[in-house]
């Protein structure tokens, strides 16, 4: 017997030839997630509810349904329990999800408390720093898992500026691309050894003496950083689809293949290997413009160019809009969104998904920010425009544009929640709950195809 319920006013998603059936009642699992988890997530349910109501009238409407994972999980199954199988398995079974950040324990520590996210080496009966009896062995991530258990392998993160966010840079509009990042392996596989075990040991004696490898430093600690032709030629084909999809002008393979060949090198190569033996009629590479376009792109094409890690940085600052969609590993795809994100107003407002073939998960790109637990004031920004992206995965495209329309009058008229009030002149603070109600009124509404 499922600790969840199951909503009985909604219907399963469906998933036939790679395309979803949506019906209009889809049930939707979600969980709020650990520490401002649950204040975001209030505000986004009321935004996306009311998007949807004023799109189309009672005659769609999202099923939602809890699940727990985190904190909940704690709560609703037993004490060491972060990520319960049947969570899982409503992902699984339902196919679109929205989520809210995890505490990601990290460091040497044993135990955590999903409250305030102290880290201790003991598991007291309550938490000395917030007083919560929610303490749990130290875990691997729980964002992690649900991405590997689904095969979520594109962690996808559209990046752009919504007039009025106050941001670091003098032309923020000039930066509006999408990263697919490999959500699955790199060294996010998980295969560490810890300094001084045996098994460090062991694999520190077949690197050095076996494979005849020199390892600076005899106590080290030891990572696994796999990359798989299969990973990334599904991550790049999906990046290029979605460029074709989008009339989006190039795709970019962002990699370090100038100091890691086999793998960073490598992803590159599969990716030019995709995209020429795949999508051969819609594709220009960078080579063949100068070959054989004399630099002129042909109309109608996707330009397929690479470009190395650190180089990127600097091109999306310098050059942001000669960037649009991004392929990359993991671990370089990690870095990559966050610094552009902030480019364009930070992580508040930046949304995510995680997307494997027929399963998606949409989610807060943030982590918990604990210490603003319970006071009503984070920006929900992020899981909102998570929420948008759901919609337009779920063909209601209509009620996607009715809360951007919303999020983009709050914010021109300065009404905004602690994090852009501090950096604007003449804005008004409001709480996080506020935020989601006046982006709710500054919707208006939209003509729905019929
Ligand atoms: P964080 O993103 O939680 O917070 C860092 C700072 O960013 C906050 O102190 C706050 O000033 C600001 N911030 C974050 N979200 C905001 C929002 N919505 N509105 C306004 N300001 C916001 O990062 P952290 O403190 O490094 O991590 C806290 C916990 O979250 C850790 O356990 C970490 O592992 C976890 N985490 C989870 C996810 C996820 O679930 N996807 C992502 C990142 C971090």
């Amino acid at each position: 017997m499922a600790k969840y319920s199951v909503p009985k006013n909604g219907a399963k998603i469906g998933y036939q030839n790679g395309k979803l059936t949506v019906p209009d009642n889809p049930i939707i699992p979600f969980f709020p997630g650990d520490g401002t988890g649950p204040d975001i997530w209030k505000a986004t349910k009321v935004v996306l509810d009311a998007a949807v109501e004023k799109a189309y009238k009672g005659k769609r409407k999202i099923a939602w349904m809890e699940v727990f994972a985190g904190l909940t999980a704690l709560q609703h199954y037993d004490k060491d329990t972060v990520l319960p199988e049947e969570t899982v398995a409503s992902f699984k079974e339902y196919r679109v999800g929205l989520k809210g950040p995890l505490t990601t324990p990290a460091g040497s520590f044993k135990f955590v408390c999903l409250v305030c996210a102290a880290e201790l080496m003991d598991r007291p009966a309550s938490c000395p720093k917030c007083k919560s009896e929610w303490i749990t062995p130290r875990f691997r991530s729980v964002n992690v898992g649900l991405r590997q258990k689904l095969d979520l392998y594109a962690c996808v993160r559209p990046v752009r500026w919504f007039k009025g966010v106050p941001c670091p840079v003098k032309a923020p509009e000039k930066l509006d691309i999408v990263i697919f990042r490999e959500n699955t392996e790199d060294i996010y596989a998980g295969i560490e050894f810890e300094q001084g075990t045996k098994e460090c040991r062991e694999v520190y004696d077949f690197i050095t003496q076996k494979m005849g490898k020199k390892v600076p430093f005899p106590d080290s600690g030891l990572g696994i950083k796999p990359i798989s032709k299969t990973g990334s030629q599904r991550l790049i084909r999906m990046a290029i689809a979605y460029a074709i999809a989008h009339q989006k002008p190039s795709v970019t393979i962002v990699h370090k293949g100038n100091i890691q060949k086999f793998t960073e090198g490598a992803f590159r190569d599969w990716g030019y290997e995709v995209a020429k033996t795949e999508f051969r009629d819609r594709i220009v590479t960078e080579a063949e413009l100068w070959d054989q376009h004399g630099g002129k792109m042909p109309a109608g094409k996707v330009l397929i160019k690479d470009r190395i890690a650190d180089q990127t940085f600097q091109q999306l600052l310098l050059r942001p809009d000669e960037y649009s969609v991004l392929a990359t590993t993991n671990l370089n795809g990690d870095y990559l969104s966050d610094a552009a994100v902030a480019q364009v107003g930070g992580l508040g407002i930046g949304p995510g998904a995680n997307i494997g073939d027929g399963v998606a998960i949409f989610e807060a790109t943030h982590g918990t920010a604990p210490k603003y637990t319970g006071k009503d004031m984070v920006n929900p920004g992020s899981l909102i425009l998570s929420g948008v992206m759901m919609l337009e995965h779920l063909g209601w495209q209509e009620a996607a544009d009715l809360v951007v329309k919303g999020l983009e009058a709050t914010i021109q008229a300065k009404t905004v929640t602690y994090d852009f009030e501090r950096q604007m002149t003449g804005a008004t603070k409001l709480k996080c709950s506020e935020f989601g109600a006046a982006i709710v009124k500054n919707m208006g509404s939209v003509a729905v195809a019929a």
